[in-house]
């Protein structure tokens, strides 16, 4: 009997056993992965946030050892400019010469990982067997049964072997599979009409396009209208290229998948010039239909973690994010259940409500950035159904600027933001991708009131050094704002001033005062204003006599701007 058994030895699953062993010692934990690791594994290029979860499982300074390419950002080709753009983690991509390994500090904590899966996944399996999970690989999961007296429990797991095991609590981290949400019979939904297929392979020897201090580098993500190509270095000789492209078109061209993959990597300017003198590893793959959400998340003794929850899309290089952030909340739920200190069914509803919804954001911003690549302009029609989805009924053209404006934008971690995404970054990429200027809704009122009314108050799980805390959250119409961080800053301010000049002031005094976290917390906190004026959770009225804000959408600033290494292109 063990305490809990997790299927699946991905990221999910390591981070589920991981975080268990870390929190309770005595925790009997089993992983049963079918593979034998390392395995390759699509899904390489990693968002900042990951750094967190790393450090709090205690694997960063193991990850940081294996020297994978720093991802300081981006470089993107898309929207309604053909010229190239990079979205920076860190400002102005200036990476510090720092030596490696490097802790988890300072800069380290704006930038992120490009991952060769084979050796990351097996770095973090291993760490969770060195933390006492027994792992068991090449250990296939062949049978979910269930309880005959409740359908909604597993009774047993049945091996390949025919042996069965029993556990107190049971996690599908058996990602796409989602083995645990089928037997369950689960429904998903697909809110997409986006139906793309993934072609890949692995390069050796490709160029970087760009060094940036000890070991960083960009992403490369380039439209080619039809559709779009990742480029993702995975190590000094290792790389990443995939094509992406609707299942339509790739119906309608008579192509083999191998044939349309080289001819966009022959008509990719960059591509064709960084993969000059590469070789494939004629590993190529396919994958397609990968957007979905399953309708819950937990049930009697059951849990989905990672990709057997749902997956948004590759464009936001978000899945591992999620996968890390659903297993991290999905071993809290578990230790307090343990503990009994809090009722099961609101943890478990807590954490299927919350990770349906983040996933549910990433498929809209997901089709918000297709909306404006060549090939999807159909989807624009689309946005009014996403923002119906929202209460809100409007023509398409209004629908798609709500959506690059912060429709979305209310993350449910406390940030006006979505993936890495700001809520002032997506105003930026709205106006690369629409080519006409957005704005700030906030710059058109000096007089700010909170909007209350039919609200009611529910309580919100706060996750935090293994222990699941309640904090508030305000909901109307299916829409909800936890009072958590900027957020709790402006409703707190909102509680004691109405016109500007005082809210500002409260704000500074209100965000922490190092010199250099002011800023940037003050720049959330009219991050969050904003969101709760789109969101009608504050309604502005504008006194001529006074001053107003005048925040600006600058063309380019520190974490957007254009290219300057664009020779690349022209010399090929
Ligand atoms: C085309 C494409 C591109 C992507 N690009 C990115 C990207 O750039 N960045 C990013 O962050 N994400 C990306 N992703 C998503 C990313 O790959 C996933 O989100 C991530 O791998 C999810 O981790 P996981 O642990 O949930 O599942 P997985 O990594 O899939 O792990 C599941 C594990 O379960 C095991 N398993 C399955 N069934 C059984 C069973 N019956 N018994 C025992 N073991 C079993 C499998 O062998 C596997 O090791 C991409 C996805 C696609 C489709």
């Amino acid at each position: 009997m063990h305490d809990t058994i997790v299927i699946g030895g991905g990221p999910a699953g390591s981070t589920v056993g991981s975080l268990l062993r870390k929190y309770d010692p005595t925790h009997r934990v089993l992983i049963l992965e079918r593979e034998r690791f390392p395995r390759d594994h699509v899904g390489e290029s990693q968002l900042p946030l990951i750094g967190e979860f790393l450090d709090e499982m205690g694997v960063w300074d193991k990850v940081e050892a294996a020297d994978f390419p720093i991802k300081v950002g981006a470089t993107y080709r898309w929207g309604s400019t053909p010229d190239l753009w990079n979205f920076e983690f860190v400002p102005n991509g200036e990476l510090q010469e720092e030596p490696r390994p490097a802790k988890y500090q300072g800069q380290r904590t704006s930038t992120a990982f490009q991952v060769d899966r084979a050796v990351y996944d097996k770095i973090l399996l291993d760490h969770a067997r060195e933390l006492g999970c027994e792992v068991r690989e090449e250990t296939k999961v062949a049978r979910v049964t269930l309880d005959p007296t409740n359908p909604d429990r597993i009774a047993n797991l049945v091996l390949e072997d025919g042996s069965e095991i029993t556990a107190r609590h049971y996690v599908d981290a058996t990602g796409g599979s989602g083995l645990v949400r089928r037997t369950m019979g689960v429904e998903v939904e697909q809110p997409t009409t986006l139906r793309n297929i993934a072609i890949w392979d692995y390069w050796q020897n490709a160029e970087w396009a760009v060094s940036i201090g000890v070991d960083g580098t960009r992403v490369q993500v380039l439209s080619l209208g039809y559709g779009w190509i990742w480029f993702i270095p995975l190590g000094p000789t290792r790389t990443s290229i995939g094509l992406i492209v609707p299942a339509d078109y790739y119906k309608e061209s008579g192509k083999r998948p191998e044939e349309l993959y080289r001819q966009a990597m022959a008509e990719e300017p960059r591509v064709r010039e960084l993969t000059r003198n590469a070789q494939s590893e004629g590993k190529l793959q396919t994958t397609n239909d990968w957007s979905y959400i399953a309708d819950r998340l937990a049930g009697d003794n059951w849990f989905l973690t990672g990709d057997a929850c749902g997956f948004a899309d590759p464009i936001l290089a978000a899945g591992m994010t999620l996968a890390h952030a659903s297993a991290r909340e999905v071993a809290y739920t578990i230790l307090e259940i343990e503990r009994d200190d809090h009722d099961a069914q609101w943890l478990k509803q807590a954490y299927s409500d919350a990770h349906r919804r983040r996933i549910r954001q990433h498929i809209r911003f997901a089709d918000y950035w297709y909306t404006a690549n060549g090939q999807f302009r159909d989807l624009v029609a689309y946005t009014s159904e996403i923002a119906k989805d929202s209460g809100l009924d409007l023509a398409p053209d209004k629908a798609f600027q709500w959506l690059g404006t912060g429709g979305f934008a209310n993350d449910d971690l406390g940030q006006a933001s979505v993936g890495a995404y700001s809520i002032g970054a997506v105003k930026q990429i709205a106006q690369l991708f629409a080519g006409e200027a957005a704005t700030w809704k906030v710059n058109g009122y000096n007089e700010f009131r909170l909007n209350l009314a039919g609200v009611h108050r529910q309580p919100f799980p706060s996750y935090t050094d293994g222990k699941i805390g309640r904090t508030e959250a305000l909901v109307r119409d299916g829409r909800i704002l936890p009072l958590t961080g900027p957020f709790r800053a402006v409703y707190l301010a909102l509680q004691q001033n109405h016109e500007l000049a005082p809210i500002l002031r409260h704000l500074d005094r209100s965000v922490p005062q190092g010199r250099d976290v002011k800023l940037g917390a003050f720049v959330s906190c009219l991050h969050a204003l904003e969101a709760m004026v789109v969101e009608g959770w504050v309604t502005g009225k504008l006194n001529r006599k006074k001053p107003t804000l005048e925040l600006a959408i600058e063309r380019e600033t520190a974490s957007i701007r254009f290219d300057q290494s664009a020779d690349l292109t022209t010399s090929a």
